[in-house]
């Protein structure tokens, strides 16, 4: 792939201050520059040395009331002294100079001309900024073209090297694409029947799903030309230059055709106009872009074979111009990878690293469930660096176990020293919440319990890990993952007789089940089948607004603490049930630090928990 980049704005202003700086420092320094070094001497000196014929060159500066001179030398460096002397009044001064045979001529500009520090300087200055924009040009064969249009990062590129196959786990969004992969190929075939094949696709999806990945593949299967722009390189531009660069892009679009023009993250430039008032100059700057981009995918040919593709994760925000017939009418869903798509990535990026053979990818797939296609690559990525780091060669399953952990909760925070009674009561915690869970049948099996704590804040975590992919959840199994939620805290009371902080991030997730149970799932007997709650942005898991009355608002409250409260009840049942296991577990987990959960399951079917642990107490 060749990428060829204009002329960068901002470098381009750079040079330009820093000219202008350099420039306004030369202006002060070169009157001292070109000035020689002077040696001052007396009048009478000076008519010395010239009745003595020792004087070779002077001129008379009587601007500046001085006379400069230069004497006879046998030196190089004596005949390039000058002499300075005040100018006297004196009526025979010229006379006496012709008679001892000087030389009458300029040695010294008395006030630097200011077409050398000002005028010569800046008009090289221009003329080297020209050259470097010309010859950036020329390389990239464009005719004479100015500043003022498109800075655009262009690919020009027969080849992204991008496939199908390097995508995976989006087999919908593929079979979708393939039409305009096939109308690339042969658009003359679509056109001599008279079909339109949409101008433009949006791809929408959370990010790191493949969006960029899967545009990129277009442009390679149908191995046409492949322009990219982001949207977020309109935002940092002067005014009017946004809209340039559209009308720029799509000129050269034209001129490829057939080709691929990819506007990455176009919310950014395509949110939804607010109306009347309150426009900024930035607002402006974005409208205006927006604008053309209407206006130039509005007129141009779509048979010519030019395919806008956009890349968005929030597109309920896009101004709904973009999304007419005839411009982004197309939607594909890019969605984060089920446990099949993400054993796929997980293989298509471990082919380019050294694995050992026989590694079991679904494990590691299950482990990382609702991670995104770049967080399964950047998982790969750190199981290789963590084989380096360990000296070998070949990447483990336990490496990649452990890079799970890395992308989800954050490096394990090796040097951050938890206190003794810090870390008993992390224990009780983990230990409450992996107790409630198993001993309640609706739940997800508990694979691992760690109190190291990680770069994310978290002094430890539970895991659960659901043998198949579960995309319904039943009212019991929301109502018990709360229970499991409160055994944290639960735990903590029960066995320390204290309660702490540490049990926040579980009351916000416990409330925000519990509302989300009543008033968007409709699972509430009070209410029934009724939503309150919409959410705008799920990709991003929150922007949800409440439409009900006052009084209902007040109803649902008192229920979602009633319903936390139920199951917090039901914790602290189970666990005062449990307290035998309660205590010998979390004193295993102390001592060991992280269990696994077949470690945990066999501890806790053992009828009398014996497990040697030291019998002191914090
Ligand atoms: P998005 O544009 O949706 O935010 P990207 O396309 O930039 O995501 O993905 C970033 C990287 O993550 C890709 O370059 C690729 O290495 C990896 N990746 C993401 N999704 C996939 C996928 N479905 N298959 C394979 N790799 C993926
Ligand atoms: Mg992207
Ligand atoms: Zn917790």
């Amino acid at each position: 792939m060749k990428e060829v980049k204009q002329p960068d704005r901002k470098r381009i202003f750079y040079f330009y201050a820093i000219a202008i700086a350099l420039l306004f420092i030369a202006n002060m320094l070169l009157p001292s520059l070109i000035a020689p070094k002077t040696q001052s001497v007396s009048y009478n000196e000076f008519v010395t040395m010239a009745e003595q014929g020792q004087i070779k060159e002077a001129e008379i500066q009587s601007s500046e009331n001085r006379i400069v001179f230069t004497a006879v030398g046998d030196t190089q460096k004596e005949q390039n002294q000058v002499y300075v002397t005040a100018l006297v009044d004196d009526p025979d001064l010229v006379q006496r100079l012709l008679d001892a045979d000087v030389n009458f001529t300029k040695i010294w500009p008395s006030t630097p001309s200011p077409i050398l520090t000002a005028l010569l300087p800046m008009v090289i200055i221009i003329g080297l900024g020209i050259w470097m924009t010309r010859s950036m040009q020329k390389k990239m064969g464009a005719g004479a073209m100015s500043f003022g249009k498109s800075n655009a990062k262009v690919y020009v590129a027969s080849e992204t090297g991008i496939h199908f196959s390097d995508v995976q786990g989006e087999d919908e969004a593929k079979e979708l694409l393939t039409e305009i992969v096939d109308f690339l190929h042969n658009p003359q075939r679509y056109a001599d029947i008279g079909a339109h094949i949409p101008k433009g696709a949006l791809l929408v999806g959370p990010p790191g799903t493949g969006k960029t990945l899967l545009a990129k593949a277009v442009a390679g299967e149908a191995n046409v030309p492949f322009f990219s722009i982001s949207g977020s390189e309109f935002v940092e531009m002067f005014v009017g230059m946004g809209a340039a660069k559209v009308r720029d892009l799509f000129k050269q679009a034209n001129e490829k055709a057939p080709c691929i023009v990819f506007i990455d993250e176009i919310d950014t430039i395509g949110k939804k106009r607010d109306g009347a008032g309150g426009i900024s100059g930035g607002n402006d700057e974005r409208e205006q872009t927006l604008n053309q981009l209407l206006t130039e995918m509005d007129g141009f040919d779509g048979s010519k074979g030019v395919v806008i593709l956009a890349a968005t994760n929030r597109p309920e925000s896009l101004d709904p111009a973009l999304l007419r017939p005839g411009r982004f009418d197309r939607r594909v869903p890019v969605e984060l990878p089920d446990l099949i798509g993400r054993e796929a990535i997980l293989r298509v990026h471990a082919k380019k690293v050294k694995c050992e053979p026989g590694l079991d990818f679904n494990a590691i797939a299950r482990m990382a469930a609702g991670a995104s296609g770049a967080e399964l690559a950047n998982m790969v990525n750190e199981a290789a660096l963590r084989a380096v780091r360990a000296g070998r060669d070949k990447i483990s399953q336990s490496d990649l176990e452990e890079s799970v952990e890395v992308v989800i909760a954050g490096y394990q925070k090796k040097n951050k020293i938890l206190s003794n009674k810090e870390k008993l009561i992390v224990s009780y915690h983990e230990i409450g919440h992996a107790l409630v869970a198993a001993l309640q049948t609706h739940s997800a099996p508990v694979t691992k319990i760690t109190i190291i704590p990680r770069t994310s804040g978290a002094l430890g975590y539970t895991m659960q890990v659901d043998q198949e992919e579960h995309n319904l959840m039943s009212r019991e199994e929301l109502e018990n993952k709360i229970a499991t939620l409160t055994g944290g805290r639960v735990a903590e009371e029960l066995a320390l007789h204290s309660v702490t902080t540490g049990a926040s991030n579980d009351i916000e997730q416990a409330t925000r089940l519990a509302r989300a149970l009543i008033s968007r799932f409709g699972m509430s007997e009070a209410f029934g089948m009724v939503a309150f709650e919409q959410v705008h942005n799920a990709y991003l898991g929150g922007d949800a607004s409440m439409a009900c009355a006052d009084q209902t608002a007040a109803e649902i409250d008192r229920m979602v603490v009633e319903l936390v409260r139920r199951q917090y009840e039901k914790a602290r049942q189970l666990l005062s049930d449990n307290m035998d296991k309660l205590h010998a577990l979390s004193k295993y987990l102390y001592d060991h630090e992280t269990i696994t959960g077949e470690e945990f399951m066999k501890l806790m079917e053992q009828p009398k928990l014996e497990m040697g642990i030291s019998e002191e107490k914090e």
